[in-house]
């Protein structure tokens, strides 16, 4: 419990102290003297005390009071007292501002804490990484002395902030930042900017997507447009016209046909849920069925197809997305190699790994077509692939298969010299069959 000093007591003590120095002083007749005396020492006594707080609050570092005497011991409990508080709420605070500070750094947003005049108070590791601040370097600074973009500068004049704005930076790779403004406080701002490069990518992706399909139907619709167009109601066409039209016609109807099953094959895998990787597939068995189809579409190309297969070979996943990954790059051999040309199709174990490749002596694609030959609707040469009934969508379909059962696609080729398609997936162990 503290004892505050108290009035009466210090007045008791001092009455005490003069009365025993007047009445010592009084024996040998010099009861003022033995009074000042008195006073001297109660001076220094009260001074050597100030000297020790000095000392303790000043230049040693402890945190616990020297030992004083009657009321500055009460003054010194009475510091420490204060200055452990102080100290307790002090690290209450750091405690809180760390946790706010924690808080905001987990957040996925990079976070500027602004005061009144744009200066930064605090911004969190995300904001150096994507506006390029630096901490503590630019503490104090203002904000828009640091993002120099003059729609910024725009933005923060008009002191608008309902909408967000958008503006792509430089300094990293291309990125697209959302910057929001949001008042809090007593005229302090909090910016809060977003990375939405993915999402703008995807923005786009879908707009070409619907670009790509409108464009890649209207062709053919606008042939078989015109034909009928040439033909009056109620008049049949002359045999020698029919011969002409009837197999554009039919061309162009199979054309459109392979493009919506690609599309319809390419959004259910997309609609689908995970790769069930409890199923096995049994591709030796797949594979065999593939080579019988490749045989009948092989008819009027004449090329030789060699199937090497490890009968034993089988692996998790989704059958009718690996059927389809399979059959697309056995298609594209037979469609892009030249007449009379060479295919290897092989599915062979290679350690943990189950490999397939499909290689062939065709014409090979330039190094500038290879990275890009999985994007969707691409096509190394739009004419003859089009010849090919090719959609464009047959390598993207594979890519995304692919990822789904944790793989990936490998192409390599030369111009002039051939194309290899390949990838792994994990094989499962070969069980003994006794
Ligand atoms: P498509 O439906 O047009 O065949 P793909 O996505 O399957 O679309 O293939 C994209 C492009 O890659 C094709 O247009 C073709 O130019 C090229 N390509 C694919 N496979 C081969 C191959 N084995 N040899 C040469 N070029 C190929």
């Amino acid at each position: 419990m503290r004892l505050l000093l108290s009035k009466r007591a210090i007045l008791f003590r001092i009455v005490c102290l003069f009365s025993a120095a007047a009445l010592i002083g009084s024996i040998w007749n010099h009861a003022t003297e033995a009074m000042l005396l008195a006073a001297s020492v109660l001076l220094l006594w009260h001074y050597k005390h100030l000297f020790m707080m000095d000392r303790w609050l000043w230049r040693d570092r402890k945190l616990t009071p020297p030992n004083g005497w009657w009321s500055w011991q009460q003054i010194f409990d009475g510091v420490y007292y204060q200055q452990r508080k102080s100290r307790r709420k002090q690290k209450e605070l750091q405690d809180r501002i760390r946790r706010f500070r924690d808080g905001a750094e987990a957040l996925p947003e990079a976070i500027v804490v602004l005061s009144d005049e744009w200066s930064i108070v605090w911004c969190n590791k995300l904001a150096q990484l994507l506006i390029g601040l630096r901490w503590p370097q630019d503490e104090g600074q203002r904000i828009d002395n640091l993002v120099r973009h003059p729609a910024f500068q725009k933005y923060l004049n008009n002191q608008d902030f309902k909408e967000a704005l958008v503006l792509t930076a430089h300094h990293l790779e291309e990125l697209v930042l959302e910057f929001r403004f949001v008042p809090y406080g007593e005229s302090q701002y909090l910016l809060i900017v977003r990375d939405i490069t993915q999402l703008k990518q995807l923005e786009q992706i879908r707009k070409d997507f619907v670009a790509n399909v409108s464009h890649e139907l209207r062709t053919p619709l606008t042939v078989v447009q015109g034909y009928l167009e040439m033909l009056e109601p109620g008049q049949l066409p002359d045999e020698a016209m029919w011969q002409k039209i009837h197999p554009v016609m039919l061309d162009q109807t199979l054309r459109m046909q392979a493009l919506v099953q690609q599309l319809l094959a390419l959004s259910r895998i997309e609609a689908s849920g995970p790769v069930q990787h409890d199923r096995t597939v049994n591709v030796p068995g797949l594979l065999q069925y593939l080579q019988q189809e490749a045989q009948s579409l092989n008819r009027d190309k004449g090329h030789t197809i060699e199937f090497i297969i490890d009968e034993q070979l089988v692996v998790k996943g989704s059958e009718d997305e690996l059927r389809s990954a399979f059959s697309n790059l056995i298609t594209n051999a037979i469609k892009y190699t030249p007449p009379g040309g060479e295919i290897k199709v092989s599915w062979q174990r290679q350690h943990h790994k189950a490999v397939f490749s499909v290689n062939d002596n065709g014409e090979g694609i330039a190094p500038k077509h290879v990275k890009r030959l999985t994007e969707r609707f691409y096509r190394v040469d739009q004419a003859r692939s089009r010849a090919t009934g090719g959609s464009g969508l047959g390598l993207a379909i594979v890519k995304h298969v692919l990822s789904r059962h944790n793989s990936r696609l490998l192409i390599f080729s030369e111009p002039g010299a051939g194309s290899s398609f390949s990838f792994s997936l994990a094989a499962e162990p070969v069980t003994s069959q006794d």
